[in-house]
C-alpha cells in the first residue's frame, strides 16, 4: 500500500507518474482541505477535486485547476449578468461542485468524495484530510486577508508576515491508512499551506513516524516552482531553499529528494536525515513524472 498527501499542484504531477507503476487499489491519497469554501454558491474543494480529475485522466494539467475539456458557458453569462465570480469555474467542473454542495448537506465530506470518485471510475482512496472546515488566514502588510483573496485578488503580491490556520481532526481513515501502508510520499506540495495542515492534525506524525516516508522538495534553489510557498516559508521562520523544507520533515522522513541543481545540499542535510537522492524534479512531462516515481517506489 502506497499513501500520498497531496496538494492541488505539485503532487498531483507526482501522481501522474505515480499512478502508472502502482495498481490503482493500492493508492491512497489523503488531500489537503485546507484552502476549501463556497464560491458562487458552490463548495469548492479544489485540492480534492485536482487529485479526483488526475486520476481519472480529466485534469487541465496546464493549469492545475479543473477540467482539460470544460466550456465557461455558465461564467460568461454569470459576467454578462453582471456577477463576477471570483474563481473562474468550468461549466463539467460546476456539475461536479453542485453535486458535492448537495451531498455535503447529508453526508461528511470524506463520504461525498467517495460517492463522486466512485461515480468517476476512480478505484484508489481518496481521503479529505478531515471533515471539519478549516479556516486560514494570511497576515499580510495589506493586512488580513482570506487565502482566495491573497491568492486570487492580490496576486500573491502583499508582503506576507503571517500564516494563520488552526489545527484539525483527521477524517476517518487518515491515521490507518499512513500506518498500513509501506511507503507514504510526501508529494512536492506547499509545505505551509497544503502538507502542514495534515501533518498537524492528532496522531499523523506519530503514524508517520512508524513508516517509510519519501518527500520530494518543492523549492529548487531558493523560490518554489511556482505559487507563493516562498513568501509562506519566509512568514513561517524557514529557509527558502529545500533545506529548509527538510527541517519541516526531518523528525519522520527516510528519504528527501532534491533537484539536480541543489547537490551542494546533499551532505548537509544526510546529517539531518538518513537517505538523500539528487534527481531531475522539475516536472514538465510524462517521462519526468513516471521516472521519478519510480525512483521514490524503488526503496534500497
Ligand atoms: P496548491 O494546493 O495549488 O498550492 O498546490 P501544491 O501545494 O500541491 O503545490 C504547490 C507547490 O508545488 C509549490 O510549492 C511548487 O514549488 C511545487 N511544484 C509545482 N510544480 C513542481 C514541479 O514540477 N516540481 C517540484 N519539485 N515542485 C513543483
Amino acid at each position: 500500500m502506497i499513501t500520498v498527501l497531496s496538494g492541488g499542484t505539485g503532487t498531483p504531477k507526482l501522481l501522474q507518474g505515480i499512478k502508472e507503476i502502482v495498481k490503482p487499489e493500492d493508492l491512497t491519497v489523503i488531500v489537503n482541505t485546507l484552502e476549501n469554501n463556497y464560491f458562487s454558491g458552490v463548495y469548492v474543494s479544489a485540492d480534492i477535486d485536482t487529485v479526483m480529475y488526475t486520476l481519472c485522466n480529466l485534469i487541465n494539467d496546464e493549469l492545475w485547476y479543473g477540467r482539460k475539456d470544460d466550456t465557461f458557458y455558465t461564467h460568461d453569462t454569470l459576467e454578462k449578468l453582471g456577477y463576477h465570480e471570483k474563481l473562474r469555474i468550468g461549466d463539467k467542473d460546476r456539475a461536479l461542485k453542485i453535486q458535492k454542495t448537495e451531498l455535503i448537506k447529508k453526508y461528511t465530506l470524506q463520504e461525498a468524495v467517495q460517492i463522486q470518485k466512485n461515480a468517476l471510475g476512480i478505484k484508489s482512496n481518496i481521503l479529505p484530510m478531515s471533515n471539519e472546515q478549516p479556516t486560514v488566514k494570511i497576515d499580510t502588510n495589506e493586512g488580513l486577508m482570506s487565502f482566495h483573496d491573497f491568492l486570487i485578488t492580490h496576486q500573491s503580491k502583499p508582503e506576507v508576515k503571517d500564516v494563520i490556520y488552526k489545527e484539525v481532526e483527521p477524517a476517518n481513515g487518515v491515521i490507518e491508512a499512513i500506518e498500513e501502508s509501506d511507503h507514504v510520499i510526501i508529494g512536492p506540495s506547499n509545505p505551509i499551506t497544503s502538507i502542514n495542515p495534515i501533518l498537524i492534525m492528532p496522531g499523523v506524525k506519530s503514524a508517520l513516524k512508524k513508516t517509510y516516508v519519501t518527500s520530494v522538495s518543492p523549492i529548487i534553489g531558493d523560490s518554489a516552482v511556482s505559487g507563493p510557498a516562498s513568501k509562506f516559508m519566509k512568514a513561517k521562520g524557514y529557509d527558502v531553499d529545500c533545506m529548509g523544507v527538510c527541517s519541516i520533515y526531518k523528525d519522520f522522513l527516510n528519504h528527501y529528494i532534491i533537484n539536480t541543481t541543489d547537490y551542494k545540499y546533499k551532505n548537509i542535510i544526510e546529517k539531518m536525515i538518513s537517505k538523500v537522492s539528487v534527481e531531475n524534479i522539475i516536472l514538465k512531462n510524462m517521462e519526468d513524472k513516471i521516472q521519478l516515481a519510480e525512483k521514490i517506489l524503488r526503496i534500497d
